[in-house]
């Protein structure tokens, strides 16, 4: 199929095509790389009006019955939802995330809705692009709310969080004070919280969750100014208080879009994944140059065994890649 056929397809919200074009993406191929460009390319003027939301939170708690409660929910508002799964742990496609054909069932038989897991196993950087590339996609194919789910808690939600406009941490009631392994620079760029499985006897182990998360909200600075980061109790099993979830994100959208942070955040989003495309493409090219191939495994032995120290070392093989040594 070329390229333009894809396009086309894509445009007109053909999820097949879809989903083919983010195969492509997904693609180490060389060819594939090329065309997926230039689909990229042409599409890139049309893209940006979703709303991207990342989804973080440890195992267990309750981030796929979320999603598709939220989903729903959002289909009922009259949106159309995208749900792009990232799982950094997996070493194939659809591995842990979404191997459970049961995940999100009801929200993947909805034509308004896209599921698609990442094919994952690369490098945080990798899935980062990946990720990117394939919410434009969904945009293209005139999904307005992207949500892009991240398991477990680390290097991927910090990646999560430079690709999409509003993130969100979902946690599980906690017992006692402990903030569940989730790390303070997590909570720190969440821009909303939710604590789920409000309902029987987890109530009330939610609101105090919820409680202790407001308090201690209120020591780490805000992200911005014109928001005040909600901390909210929910519950995925029965439905309770998703429908708010929604008006926060409508709120948000507002307050950011009527101080000019949210072309901003975009903005800076882009000079970012610059630095890092320039910054991965350079080590690839490091790596595979002859000169510094020559030189790398003694250094690196010389440096593990200290014998060397690490900067001496990285200056010889950058002027050894230079041409300078
Ligand atoms: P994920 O790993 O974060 O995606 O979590 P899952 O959505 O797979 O949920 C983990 C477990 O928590 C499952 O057994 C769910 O049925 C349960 N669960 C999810 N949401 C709720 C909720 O709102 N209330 C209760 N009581 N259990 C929930």
């Amino acid at each position: 199929m070329t390229g333009a056929t894809l396009l086309r397809d894509l445009r007109r919200g053909d999820r097949r095509a879809l989903a083919r074009a983010i195969t492509l993406v997904e693609s180490s191929r060389p060819d594939h790389r090329d065309k997926a460009e230039r689909i990229i390319e042409a599409l890139l003027p049309e893209t940006g009006k979703a709303v991207r939301i990342g989804i973080s939170g440890p195992p267990g708690a309750g981030k796929s019955t979320f999603i598709e409660r939220f989903g729903l929910a959002g289909i009922a508002l009259g949106r159309r939802i995208a749900v792009l799964a990232v799982d950094p742990a997996s070493k194939r496609g659809g591995g842990a995330i979404l191997g459970d054909k049961t995940r999100m069932a009801e929200l993947a038989r909805a034509p308004e809705a896209f599921i698609r897991p990442s094919s994952a196993g690369d490098t945080g950087g990798g899935i980062a692009r990946r990720t990117r590339e394939a919410i434009l996609l969904c945009e293209t194919a005139g999904f307005d709310a992207i949500l892009v789910e991240t398991v477990g808690v680390g290097q991927a939600e910090t990646a999560a969080a430079e690709i999409v406009d509003m993130f969100v941490l979902m946690l599980a009631p906690a017992g006692g004070d402990e903030l569940q392994g989730i790390k303070r620079g997590i909570v720190e760029l969440a821009d909303l919280v939710l604590v789920n499985k409000a309902d029987g006897e987890l109530a009330p182990a939610a609101h105090r969750t919820v409680a202790d998360y407001t308090s201690a909200m209120g020591l780490i600075r805000p992200p911005y100014p014109e928001w005040r980061v909600p901390v909210r109790a929910v519950s995925a099993l029965k439905g309770t208080g998703i429908r708010e979830v929604w008006d926060d994100v409508d709120r948000f959208r507002a307050a950011l879009k009527g101080t000019g942070t949210w072309s901003q955040r975009r903005a800076e989003q882009a000079r970012a994944a610059l630095w890092s495309e320039i910054g991965d493409s350079l080590l690839d090219h490091f790596r595979a140059a002859p000169a510094v191939a020559q030189l790398l495994a003694a250094l690196e032995q010389e440096v593990m065994a200290g014998t060397r120290t690490a900067t001496p070392a990285a200056r010889s093989l950058i002027a050894s890649f230079l041409g300078k040594a």
